[in-house]
């Protein structure tokens, strides 16, 4: 049942959570868990592992969990920088900018240089400028590559992308799949399938935060070879994820039913933005997330402006990126929830064209 938001409880469309909710056997074995929270979480971290690393067809040395998929991206970066740095190499990490922020903040944190590349014009990344930025430099370098990308929804193309990484066995790729589910496009396919047929250099993460509602759990992984997961293991504390999470997690993999209406819904929810931005004459760009990046008209002015209204009607729209400031990132809730915040949406920017 959707009830219209108010002030007492606005509408979240702006961290690209699932507002549908979370899987009824992960909600089970939440509320079963609680009377084993006094033990430690030892096997069921390790059926965690095995359960994943059979999804992806790997082996559990592969997998390295994290606390949320932004753990696993602060690891990664860490670890093979400070494997560089013993064999006395610099360290830089590159990235297509905007994306999403904890490429940059694992390097701020490590004093590491960051080579951001600009999209673009059609709000892709420019592969060969990334590229061209590791061949500029002599020590190593991460590639860290959201595919699709946060906040564009865009994607790179996986045979070109692959063909970088295999003509490149120097230059570390970290490519992170958090909306793999969501994707349209067809020059994408997951880059798991890279890890499985034993590419070296590179490195995919993932997370529970998306398809599966999981967010407040903090629940994400990394798979690699088993001996760059030896190393990344080393850098993250032991049993990093708690035992609800880890529970939730495994049963949410199970429950195939959950992740096909949590798709079905979003793709719904897509249509009926897309649907608004069409008769709006608003242009986007990808959508291949659980969000839409799209223009704003220059009536509104600005994305704060733009935010500023959508909150008075107790809605809360996407953020500021700096560089993109008549774009704004728009999550997408429930069906229901997109009916009512299109409706909003065409008063708010229709009447203003
Ligand atoms: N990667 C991307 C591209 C994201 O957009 C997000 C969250 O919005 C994350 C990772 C973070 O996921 P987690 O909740 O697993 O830390």
């Amino acid at each position: 049942m959707f009830t219209p938001p108010s002030a007492a409880q606005r509408l979240h469309l702006n961290f690209n959570e699932n507002n549908l909710g979370i899987s009824p056997l992960a909600r089970q074995a939440l509320e079963e868990c609680l009377v084993q929270v006094n033990r430690y979480p030892d096997r069921p971290h390790g059926e965690l592992v095995a359960a994943l690393a059979a999804h992806h067809g790997v082996s559990p040395q592969q997998v390295v969990l994290g606390a949320g998929s932004s753990q696993s991206i602060h690891v990664i970066i860490e670890a093979v920088a400070r494997r560089a740095q013993d064999r006395g190499q610099a360290a830089q990490v590159v990235m297509p900018l905007p994306t999403f922020d904890a490429g940059l903040t694992a390097a701020a944190a490590r004093r590491l240089p960051v080579r951001g590349v600009p999209l673009l014009d059609n709000l892709e990344a420019d592969l060969a400028a990334l590229q061209a930025a590791c061949e500029d430099f002599s020590g190593q370098s991460i590639v860290y590559l959201c595919n699709p990308n946060n906040p564009t929804g865009t994607v790179v193309s996986s045979a070109e992308l692959k063909a970088w990484v295999q003509s490149a066995p120097d230059t570390f790729f970290l490519i992170d799949e958090a909306y793999v589910e969501f994707v349209d496009d067809p020059r994408f396919t997951p880059a798991d399938a890279w890890v499985r047929e034993g590419l070296a250099n590179v490195c995919v993460v993932r997370t529970f935060s998306k398809l599966h509602g999981l967010a407040g759990l903090r629940v994400g992984y990394s798979l690699s070879t088993a001996e760059d997961a030896g190393l990344f293991a080393s850098f993250v504390p032991e049993m990093p994820v708690n035992l609800p999470g880890l529970l939730a997690a495994r049963a949410s993999l199970t429950d195939t039913e959950f992740q096909r209406r949590s798709l079905e819904q979003t793709l719904e929810a897509r249509e009926i933005v897309l649907e608004t931005l069409d008769r709006l004459g608003l242009r986007y760009v990808g959508p291949n997330g659980n969000f839409v990046f799209h223009e704003l008209p220059h009536s509104v002015g600005d994305n704060r402006s733009y935010r500023r209204r959508m909150r008075e009607l107790h809605i809360v729209v996407g953020r500021d990126f700096p560089a993109y400031e008549r774009w704004n990132r728009l999550s997408l809730g429930t069906p229901e929830e997109m009916r009512h915040m299109t409706a909003e949406m065409m008063k708010v920017l229709g009447a203003l064209e």
